[in-house]
């Protein structure tokens, strides 16, 4: 007799923070877009582009990430000032 393994498809996405670097279900994340030069908060996690992602009301994340650069990193990109201040006012509001 053999018993069934659980179905690793019935794991839950796990996606790291690039702000504590830790990973988490998908669901206590927020993603952030990047598509055709433009960031963008992405709440629903169904906008074009590339994304990374950031623990849901966490200041700190954002803090940390914003502190090293993540977003520039991540996606490769030197990103105006304005753009990335926007970007993480817009995520404190969320
Ligand atoms: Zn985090």
């Amino acid at each position: 007799m053999s018993q069934k393994k659980s179905n690793p498809n019935f794991k839950v996405p796990m996606r790291r923070c690039i702000g504590c670097m830790e990973s988490k279900p998908k669901k206590d994340l927020i993603r952030i877009a990047y598509y055709e030069g433009e960031l963008s908060l992405d709440p629903t996690g169904k906008a074009k582009g590339r994304g990374v992602y950031l623990c849901r009301d966490s200041a700190e994340c954002a803090a940390l990430a914003k502190k090293k650069n993540a977003l520039q990193r991540n996606f490769k990109t030197n990103f105006p000032g304005e753009t990335i201040e926007q970007i993480f006012k817009e995520l404190m509001n969320e």
